[in-house]
């Protein structure tokens, strides 16, 4: 059976494969943005299917559809695009989950809710398992999102416990590859742009801050298998690749994969920047005991460079 799903952010990074993926299984896919942050160009390819459905609207509002699935993806990622206006920021966040939850109540639909690894801040447990209720400065630069992404968990909860919604809540953790934008400002794309255009490689603090990096097809198998899992199953569940890097290990990477000249500078750190990120995967293990991360960094950057080299 063709199922009819919705994705809200679709032309986004992530959102544009899922589509692309969620096509070729034979589904019904209604894409949903307003292009704050993503790019119809990453969903052209995708106009000639007559299955794909492509609507400009901003989830703030409410939107109306039959559908059976819903991903809810519409929110900037990167700190310079969800910094640029803080209160747009959570209102697509927090107004989005609302209207996608409405929407899935109403239709009785499956709903997804993409969260993040931000929801644990700096964090002070590390790895970061599910029940750590994380250490978010609510007043600073980066609380916009953070916090948008956590009250958007608590509406999912309370919807499934107040409404019977079907909800499922993916805590994803970095993911890199190909149509990030090259100017979106975090960080495989900066250093990528950089080493392959000889520009020096700008690390922000010390380069010892970590993180773990998930390459995008991983990513979209398990949100897929996340939303096939049996109705008890909610989440919150952490999506990531438990392989931990520093900054600097990436930058000099990165530079030895694109044999680039580019040397590396330090700039002043960003404020509440995380010092440390990797997912503890033993919830992932039993909730998706078919998923594990298959695309080591390596093959992942290549593929991803390669992307970068055709966008310049
Ligand atoms: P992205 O910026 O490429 O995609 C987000 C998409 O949402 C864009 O196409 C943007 O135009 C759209 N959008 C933004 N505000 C909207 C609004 N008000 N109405 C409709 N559409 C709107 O980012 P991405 O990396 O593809 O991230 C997709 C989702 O995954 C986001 O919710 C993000 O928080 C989450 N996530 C991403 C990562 C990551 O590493 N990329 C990690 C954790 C969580
Ligand atoms: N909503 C929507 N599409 C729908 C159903 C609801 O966008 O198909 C919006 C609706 O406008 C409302 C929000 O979702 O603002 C929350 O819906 P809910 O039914 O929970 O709340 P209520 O309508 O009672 O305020
Ligand atoms: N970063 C960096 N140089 C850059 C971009 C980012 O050193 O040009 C660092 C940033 O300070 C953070 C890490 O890389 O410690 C990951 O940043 P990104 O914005 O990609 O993701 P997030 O901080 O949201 O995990």
């Amino acid at each position: 059976m063709r199922k009819r799903v919705l994705v809200t952010g679709g032309a986004g990074f992530i959102g544009s494969h899922l589509c692309e993926r969620l096509l070729s299984e034979g589904n019904e896919v209604i894409c949903l943005d307003n292009y704050f942050s993503g790019n119809k160009q990453n969903i052209v390819h995708l106009l000639a299917n007559p299955y794909f459905e492509l609507v400009r609207h901003d989830v703030t509002v409410p939107y109306y559809a039959e559908v059976d699935e819903i991903y809810n993806l519409a929110c900037p990622a990167s700190p310079i695009y969800y910094q640029q206006n803080p209160i747009k920021t959570i209102k697509t966040s927090v107004m989005g989950a609302i209207n996608m939850l409405g929407l899935a109540k109403r239709v009785k639909a499956k709903i997804l809710q993409a969260s993040t690894s931000e929801v644990y801040g700096d964090p002070e447990i590390h790895p970061q398992p599910e029940h750590y209720w994380g250490n978010v400065n609510p007043i600073g630069p980066r609380a916009c999102y953070d916090e948008g992404k956590r009250c958007a968990e608590t509406l999912f909860v309370n919807y499934h416990m107040q409404n019977g919604v079907k909800i499922k809540i993916a805590r994803i953790f970095n993911t890199y590859g190909p149509r990030m934008s090259l100017s979106d400002g975090r960080v495989i794309s900066n250093f990528t742009v950089q080493a392959l255009t000889n520009q020096n490689i700008t690390i922000y603090g010390d380069g010892s801050q970590t993180r773990s990096f998930m390459y995008i097809d991983d990513l979209v198998d398990a949100l897929i298998m996340l939303m096939n899992t049996p109705d008890n199953v909610t989440g919150p569940i952490n999506i990531g690749n438990p392989e931990e890097y520093t900054i600097i290990d990436l930058a000099k990477k990165i530079v030895a994969l694109t044999e680039s000249k580019s040397e590396i500078v330090y700039k002043t750190a960003t404020v509440d920047d995380p010092k440390q990120r990797k997912p503890d995967m033993e919830v992932a293990r039993k909730i998706l005991p078919k998923w594990t991360p298959k695309v080591n960094i390596d093959d992942g950057l290549t593929k991803t460079i390669e992307y970068f080299k055709q966008q310049l």
